[in-house]
């Protein structure tokens, strides 16, 4: 076993060739917020995994939960009524734990992309069963992300994650995300922003029609497309704009679930009520796979007082509520809330932030720093004036640099994005922002 022959692996979003130029890191344990690589070399991992790890790799009570249940049950499906212990009491602990996003059920699923699929097919069959069937189109970020299923693929709003999937599922259309770095108003101000992307939201249901639009997604805080952080003010204009022209809200929180930001959802963050929620990644703290679509009440009451289609009969996967997952999920929630980790990351987050703001004084090369709470990006730039993004070659210098300082970073494009477990303690996040001072000296 070594880095070379990890080549039968078709790793996710990495080019063959590319994996073969630069060989992956293989990663054999973790423990805490640290995990150690095949030559012994141990990191702390400012990735969590990928924004999932919040309990950091040493959990006890999600280790002996996930054990406990393969000894009762290791699997039973959820299909034609037939359910597991776990999945019912984690389906009542999700419905109190976003009691205030107004969610009373929960769709299992097995992860994020899952989730989002789950979301855009429901929302087109609420349509259908009060009678619009025309309403069939989705409105999307720019720069958002939402998984790599076609459905999902087709509401990301980033041309990397499209290109060579075309023609994708017609009737989804995108508008500007309030991203304050770059957006084309050039506008700085983040509420003058987020006025000027609602009114863009609002052009385009004029120019759609209102009455062809399923639903309209967003991530509260947009995660993969670079830490674009709304002006607080932006979802509450996108639930009124939604409102009143009765175009569901999905909320995908598959990264903003489950404290990263600092609350328990972003959704929560502004006071939004969305008509659903997807979620997945920390809901098992990256022990077992699964996620969930949340579902509100208004959604929930049309399904459940239709009388000819019976709710989601079209649509399950296998593993929907999948025991496994779903007693490891109890545990890492129950762990969660006893750490209170939407507190540490709060916490933390603040801490990060300082340090951010000085390493961008320090470097030349930091055009911007952004966050909220435990989710954070650099963006690294040739120049300040024109923000010209830096080459790939640079920024893998940098991780480089910055591995070798002790520090797992995740970079993307010209920017580095940070996820640390939200278990990380102000000496973790004092070595983050010293193994980013080490990649930055080597940007060169
Ligand atoms: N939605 C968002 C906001 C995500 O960040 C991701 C994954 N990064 C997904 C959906 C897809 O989740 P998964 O990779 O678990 O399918």
């Amino acid at each position: 076993l070594s880095e070379n022959n990890a080549k039968p692996i078709w790793h996710p979003m990495a080019h063959p060739a590319e994996m073969r130029a630069s060989p992956p890191r293989v990663i054999m344990q973790g423990e805490g917020a640290m995990v150690t690589d095949i030559d012994g070399r141990t990191v702390l991992d400012a990735v969590g995994g990928l924004w999932n790890v919040n309990l950091g790799y040493s959990c006890d009570p999600i280790k002996q939960a996930i054990a406990r249940q393969l000894d009762a049950l290791p699997y039973y499906s959820g299909f034609r009524g037939t359910s597991t212990g776990p999945s019912i009491e984690l389906a009542y602990e999700l419905a109190q734990w976003f009691e205030p996003e107004g969610m009373v059920r929960s769709f299992f699923t097995s992860g994020g992309s899952d989730s989002v699929e789950t979301a855009l097919r429901l929302a087109r069959q609420y349509w259908k069963i009060r009678g619009q069937a025309d309403r069939t189109k989705f409105l999307a970020l720019k720069k958002g992300y939402h998984g790599t299923h076609f459905g999902g693929a087709s509401v990301n709003g980033n041309a990397n994650f499209r290109r060579n999937y075309e023609p994708l599922m017609p009737g989804v259309f995108h508008t500007p995300a309030p991203w304050t770095y770059r957006n084309p108003f050039d506008e700085t101000d983040p509420a003058k922003l987020a006025a000027l992307c609602a009114r863009a939201i609002e052009e385009e249901i004029a120019f759609q029609g209102a009455d062809t639009i399923a639903a309209f997604i967003m991530e509260p805080i947009l995660g993969a497309g670079g830490v674009i952080v709304p002006h607080e003010g932006f979802m509450p204009l996108v639930r009124d704009i939604c409102d009143r022209h009765e175009i569901l809200l999905i909320a995908d929180e598959v990264v903003t679930g489950f404290g990263r930001t600092g609350a328990w959802s972003g959704s929560r963050l502004t006071g939004v009520k969305p008509d659903f929620m997807t979620i997945a990644k920390a809901i098992t703290s990256g022990y077992f796979p699964l996620g969930a679509t949340l579902i509100s009440a208004k959604v929930a009451e049309v399904f459940e007082a239709d009388k000819t289609s019976f709710g989601a009969i079209g649509h399950g996967y296998t593993y929907s509520g999948h025991p496994v997952g779903c007693a490891a999920g109890l545990a890492a929630l129950a762990e969660t809330k006893r750490l209170a980790l939407n507190e540490n990351a709060a916490a933390r987050g603040a801490e990060l932030a300082t340090a951010l703001e000085a390493l961008k004084t320090k470097h030349a090369a930091v055009g911007d720093v952004r966050g909220k709470g435990l989710m954070a990006a650099l963006e690294i730039v040739a120049d300040r004036a024109t923000k010209r993004p830096v080459d790939k070659k640079t920024m893998a210098r940098i991780a480089d640099a910055a591995y070798d300082a002790g520090v797992m970073l995740r970079v993307s494009g010209n920017m580095i994005i940070l996820s640390p477990p939200l278990i990380v303690t102000a000496k973790d996040i004092a070595t983050i922002a010293e193994g980013l001072d080490a990649g930055l000296a080597a940007a060169g």
